[in-house]
């Protein structure tokens, strides 16, 4: 049976992307070795990590002045390296779920972290709105899309501090405007690779300001100047990025993928307000493109598992919800096909006729 993966992360990726990358694996360049066995200083992979690097630079538009890094430890590290290179005295974080809480506790070992905002009271299903940044802060942090709550900022917000986002689960989903933030990263196995990189973006002027010893891993700007080779970087998940670079490249760019973005939500959102069986968690003009979490109505609660069962044998794969929201989450990322979405539509209609 055909398998839609649904997957919140590690998570679906062009099948282009796989294919090409098990091949360098079995053989690199016709060099008859593994690209999982050659030097990462090796001056066949060079290229690779600057077609990659120039391609984050393209798709993005990111103007000079900005290095691009292919980094180890997951956005969970940049929590911490953030802080660490950018915090002064005192730093302010929206806190739109999870992860930005965890962004936040890292941040609060390093000086003072002011709160902008918070949509924790009501259950994070939605983006806060109305909130000032205060002006003597060394930078306010974002999360720009909250994988597990389904919500999202659509828009790259103004503010007279630098910019820091966390863009794990929507990078390369939508253009941005890369020059209103300081540092953007991201886990890159939600949209981009293979796990095991991280994707930092960073403007080369914001550094070396935050008076402390930085350990040498810690320091951006060890990263930026030895180009992500200080150390050995993860060189099969750098080039199943560089596949995907190009995959997104030759299917007409990020906004494209923002196009199809929002006709897979479109589809899947319309389908949740319609069906008797099921309502969308979050609120509707902060809706996640990426995350789309929905539940069961009051009075269908014991069909959850039932829902899932059944969906399940159609072929769906991981739509199963964040222990924390519970209900349904279908993870739509830039290689989601319009098929699945449509399979998962036809899946609801199915159960609500037979329920
Ligand atoms: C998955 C995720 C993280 C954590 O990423 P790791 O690479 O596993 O550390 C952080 N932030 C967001 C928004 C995420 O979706």
């Amino acid at each position: 049976m055909k398998k839609y993966n649904f997957n919140a992360g590690p998570s679906k990726l062009p099948h282009k992307a796989i294919e090409k990358t098990a091949q360098q694996i079995l053989d690199f360049n016709g060099s008859g070795l593994s690209l999982a066995e050659i030097s990462h200083r090796a001056k066949d992979f060079k290229p690779v990590v600057d077609e990659a690097m120039s391609l984050v630079k393209e798709l993005l538009d990111v103007p000079d002045g900005y290095s691009v890094l292919f980094l180890g430890g997951g956005a969970s590290l940049e929590f911490c390296m953030v802080p660490y290179n950018f915090l002064i005295k005192k730093a302010a974080y929206l806190n739109t779920g999870t992860w930005a809480k965890k962004a936040m506790k890292e941040a609060k070992l390093f000086g003072e972290v002011i709160e902008v905002a918070s949509s924790a009271a009501e259950g994070y299903n939605n983006i806060p709105k109305g909130w000032t940044c205060p002006s003597d802060v060394d930078y306010l942090h974002i999360t720009t899309n909250n994988t597990i709550f389904g919500t999202e900022i659509h828009s790259d917000p103004n503010v007279s501090v630098r910019l820091i986002a966390d863009m794990s689960s929507d990078i390369f989903s939508r253009p941005v405007d890369v020059s209103k933030y300081d540092c953007i990263y991201g886990g890159a196995q939600k949209n981009l690779a293979m796990a095991g990189l991280t994707l930092v973006i960073v403007k080369d002027d914001a550094l070396g300001k935050a008076p402390r010893q930085i350990p040498t891993m810690l320091d951006y700007r060890t990263h930026v100047e030895k180009g992500s080779m200080f150390n050995t970087p993860p060189v099969v998940p750098i080039y199943s990025a560089l596949e995907t670079l190009r995959w997104i490249k030759s299917n007409g760019g990020v906004e494209t993928m923002e196009k199809k973005a929002c006709k897979r939500a479109d589809i899947l959102y319309s389908e949740i307000e319609r069906n008797k069986l099921f309502h969308g968690t979050a609120r509707e003009e902060d809706r996640s493109l990426m995350n789309i979490c929905f539940v069961m109505n009051e009075g269908y609660k014991d069909l959850e598992k039932p829902f899932l069962d059944y969906a399940t044998s159609c072929g769906m794969v991981g739509i199963k919800g964040h222990r924390s929201v519970g209900g349904f989450r279908a993870s739509c990322y830039n290689a989601q096909t319009i098929e699945a979405v449509q399979a998962l539509v036809k899946c609801m209609k199915e159960f609500e006729a037979n329920n």
